[in-house]
């Protein structure tokens, strides 16, 4: 009886059309033993829940559901034992509401054990009549159990594999697998997708048919090397797109071994990076080259100089060309930003032009550039090179339809394997091109001995105002300032002293050495705060209306607004008000600049400081700066004053410059007035102050009071 039983199950399974193994076996497993239900179902791992995988009522596959395991006949056996009850079992069980429902009577269930024997899945069978033959139904349980844990866990391997595959082929990443021989036995979608190529027009084949050529033997060879040493690659690879395009990719190469550590498959993940590389290449052209020009910048350029100096050969010699176009600011004024903007990129492209490959040209500041001449190897050819700049600077550059002539000044210097490094260099270069700019423009200077000493002394002078500003060791002397219709000493001047080793350094040398080097902001801080210092101590004397002047370069300027109050927070600090204090800048400081000139200047004269313009007519002065910035004295250079007796141009010129300050409504104040006649000569023109030695030289801090009190005009 029971092996037929048997055989018609084994029959129905062999012979199902279904491919659903466990489907057709509760169905013919629920025929054989005349079960109303059968089901297999899945139990969670907390075995809490179990949910059906098949499920048959009289005879039909029907929906899969999911119960509480919790007092349910079922709960015994997810614990691991067979559960039967041949009648009775809502008696058994009165909590399982499900068996009420379903109006079961007979309860027969057994366990389906995994392969490490634990309980992964049951199969019951529900009677609403009280079971026949209990053993029976049991045994042929018991019997096809082994079967079907064994067909659910390849089920689930089938599953597990279909999500696999379904993660490789919908990957973002191109997958190839190759097997051994380096055949070609799957790509996913991402690879044709990347390539172009089709599962089937790659199939079998090396996967060097997508060789670009462009990686060569040696790079092919260190790969298979590391390969095999390390069973996996990875690295960038330039490929070839079924279209003939070629793209940059990251490929990673992977060894699958078999259990018997033989190579079974490679298997190589790529990704197309060509969008990477563009960003690279745009990070690494904004770094090193000039937004405006497109040339070399100054920061690539540096770094193709020390490398040219540290890889020169002995009897190798290289050159360097700096070069600043002339009057570009004046141009600038005249025709407006654009269209200087215009003429450096027009002047890059002409240099770019005359310079062969290996060579190099930049723009190293606003309209200064420079040409690294790589291995030249005579003398000539740097003359020969000169020459052509200067020839291609000679016809007039066209822009927005206006014809412009615009010359350079150069500075050269050639260099060996011995020489200094690419800093000093270009500021030698820089230097022989001042030169060449002081004799006139639109020529060049190589650098000489006589610069060199030059350059020599700076440096020094350099260190030692270093060290002097850190031992305390400047001084401050103040000269009078002289009120004409009062007669009167109104201010004095705070000028800057250094003795250096014994010796009096003047200003005019070491002012621009401090800015150069960035010593400037220490020097005008210690100005400042000597200056409020003594006026401090005269007014404390009973001098309550002097005025202190004090000069403050263009580059002690702040770049940010934030910083505007520090010099008023010096005069604060010393118990000054704002309007003992003038400050004096030269007319650099009214030029619109990436400093925020115009920005401090209102600030210091609505807190009540006065603003000085030093040197006037020396500089670039500009009318229109004037109107708009506002500065409260104009104080004429003494170079003016020198040749206003002698010299009738210059009479004229300061006459001007009074009758112009005059009709501005500010106040001039002549500087470095040393004879009685050039007091008269001023007084009949109606200036307003005078400085000088003929009143007197400045004077140190000890004398203040008793030159006041001397005083007669
Ligand atoms: P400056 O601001 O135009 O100062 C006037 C210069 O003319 C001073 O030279 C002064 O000694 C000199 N001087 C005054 N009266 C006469 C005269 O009758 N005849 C002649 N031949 N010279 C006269 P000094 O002190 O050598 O300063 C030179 C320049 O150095 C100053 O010109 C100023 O631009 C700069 N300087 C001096 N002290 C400072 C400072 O503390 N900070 C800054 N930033 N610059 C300073
Ligand atoms: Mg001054
Ligand atoms: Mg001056």
């Amino acid at each position: 009886m029971v092996e037929e039983k048997v055989k018609s199950i084994i029959d129905s399974l062999s012979n199902s059309a279904s491919d659903n193994f466990t489907d057709t076996i509760c169905l013919s497993l629920a025929k054989a033993i005349k079960a109303d239900y059968v089901f297999i179902a899945k139990l969670n791992s907390e075995h809490t829940v179990a949910t059906t995988i098949s499920l048959t009522i009289d005879g039909v596959i029907n929906d899969n559901f999911s119960y509480d395991l919790q007092a349910t006949p079922c709960q015994d056996i997810s614990e691991g034992n067979v559960c039967c009850h041949t009648s009775h079992a809502q008696q058994a069980y009165p909590d399982d509401q499900l068996l009420i429902d379903m109006n079961i009577v007979g309860y027969v269930g057994v366990p389906l054990k995994n392969s490490k024997k634990e309980t992964d899945a049951i199969l019951v069978a529900l009677y609403r009549l009280p079971i026949e033959s209990e053993v029976e139904v049991v045994s042929l349980f018991m019997l096809f159990s082994g079967m079907i844990i064994k067909e659910i866990e390849k089920q689930e391997l089938i599953d597990e594999l279909r999500t696999r595959n379904k993660i490789i082929e919908e990957s973002s990443d191109a997958i190839i697998v190759c097997d051994k021989n380096y055949k070609i036995t799957s790509v996913n979608k991402a690879f044709s997708r990347i390539t172009g190529y089709s599962f089937r027009e790659v199939e079998g084949k090396n996967p060097n048919v997508l060789g670009a050529g462009l990686n060569d033997k040696y790079f092919f060879k260190q790969m298979w090397e590391d390969i095999i040493q390390n069973g996996a690659w990875s690295g960038e690879i330039w490929n070839k797109k079924k279209n003939g395009e070629i793209f940059p990719e990251y490929l990673s190469i992977n060894v699958i071994f078999d259990e018997h550590n033989n190579v079974a498959h490679y298997v190589a993940f790529f990704i197309d990076i060509t969008k990477q590389k563009q960003a690279e290449e745009k990070i690494y052209r904004q770094a090193h080259f000039d937004l405006l020009t497109g040339i070399a910048n100054r920061s690539f350029f540096m770094d193709k100089l020390s490398l040219a100096v540290h890889t020169l050969n002995d009897n190798e010699k290289s050159a360097l060309l700096f070069m600043d176009l002339d009057l570009f600011k004046e141009i600038n004024d005249v025709h407006g930003h654009n269209f200087g903007d215009e003429l450096l990129i027009k002047a890059s492209c002409r240099l770019q032009a005359l310079i062969k490959s290996t060579d190099i040209v930049a723009r190293v500041s606003g309209d200064g550039f420079a040409i690294l001449l790589n291995n030249v190897v005579s003398n000539e050819i740097i003359d020969n090179i000169i020459a052509r700049v200067f020839a291609g600077f000679r016809e007039p550059f066209v822009i927005h339809d206006t014809s412009i002539r615009c010359t350079l000044s150069m500075g050269v210097i050639s260099f060996s394997d011995d020489s200094d490094d690419a800093s000093t260099l270009i500021k030698k270069a820089e230097h022989a091109m001042c030169h060449a700019k002081d004799n006139g423009r639109n020529s060049f200077s190589y650098f000489t001995q006589n610069m060199q000493n030059k350059v020599h002394r700076q440096l020094f002078l350099k260190k030692a105002l270093s060290a002097a500003l850190t031992s305390n060791s400047l001084s401050v002397v103040f000269q009078p300032i002289v009120a004409i219709k009062e007669q009167k000493i109104n201010k004095f001047e705070a000028l800057v002293r250094w003795k250096n080793e014994g010796q009096w350094i003047s200003p005019e040398e070491f002012i621009p050495i401090a800015e150069e080097f960035s010593l400037i902001k220490p020097l005008g801080e210690f100005v400042l705060d000597e200056a409020c210092r003594q006026l401090k101590i005269l007014k404390s004397q009973g001098y309550n209306d002097i005025v202190f002047n004090v000069n403050r370069s263009v580059y002690e300027i702040p770049l940010n607004k934030s910083e505007n109050d520090q010099w008023l927070m010096v005069i604060k600090q010393h118990g000054l008000k704002p309007s003992d204090i003038c400050f004096e800048l030269t007319e650099s400081a009214l030029a619109p600049d990436k400093r925020n000139n115009e920005g401090l200047f209102n600030q210091l004269r609505i807190a009540g400081c006065t603003i000085a313009l030093d040197d006037f007519g020396t500089g670039y002065s500009s009318l229109s700066y004037l109107r708009r910035i506002p500065v409260d004295y104009i104080k004429i250079d003494q170079s003016f004053i020198r040749e206003m007796s002698t010299n009738k141009d210059d009479n004229i010129l300061v006459s001007t410059i009074i009758a112009m300050s005059k009709s501005l409504g500010k106040k001039v104040v002549a500087e470095g007035v040393e004879t009685k006649e050039q007091l008269q000569q001023l007084t009949e023109l109606g200036c307003d102050l005078i400085q000088g030695y003929y009143f007197s030289k400045p004077l140190a801090s000890e004398s203040l009071v008793s030159y006041l009190t001397d005083f007669k005009y």
